[in-house]
């Protein structure tokens, strides 16, 4: 067997639109929301309707291409080698910028806890709002000045 696969986790995307969704996702500097997604869809796509697009994301979202932000109601290209991992976003209530970590240790180790206690996690969803790197030195540069 000769031919690459980029991951084998991530199975081939399957339909035009979910391609189209992916790639106005992946071309976005930060979160969308899927109005944001339906009308950078429309000047190509007219007569596209929002379940369309929900379709999509829901097939990328299983499929580990994209994330959703829960705390944002917006959806994000996954990390490249994020496929298999628990993850936990970085939220700059500043500058919008969302990063996405692997958190597989803290994860694990909050599911053990959890089960102990008789619960059974299924989607574990951590999101930290605060401020990035970047825009807390322009506020402490500011504040010092
Ligand atoms: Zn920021």
């Amino acid at each position: 067997m000769s031919r690459k696969t980029p991951d084998p986790m991530v199975p081939p995307v399957e339909s035009e639109n979910d391609r189209m969704v992916l790639d106005v996702i992946r071309t976005a500097n930060g979160p969308l929301a899927a109005y944001d997604i339906l009308e950078r869809l429309r000047p190509s796509r007219p007569k596209i309707a929002p379940p369309t697009v929900y379709r999509a994301l829901e097939h990328l979202i299983r499929d580990g291409r994209v994330r959703r932000i829960e705390s944002l109601n917006a959806y994000l290209s996954a990390g490249q080698d994020s496929a298999g991992h628990s993850v936990v976003f970085a939220i700059c209530d500043d500058c919008g910028r969302v990063q996405e970590r692997h958190a597989d240790a803290a994860v694990g180790r909050l599911t053990k806890a959890l089960s102990v206690e008789g619960f059974k996690p299924t989607r574990p969803v951590i999101e930290m709002h605060g401020r990035c790197g970047d825009c807390d030195g322009l506020h402490a540069a500011g504040g010092k000045a």
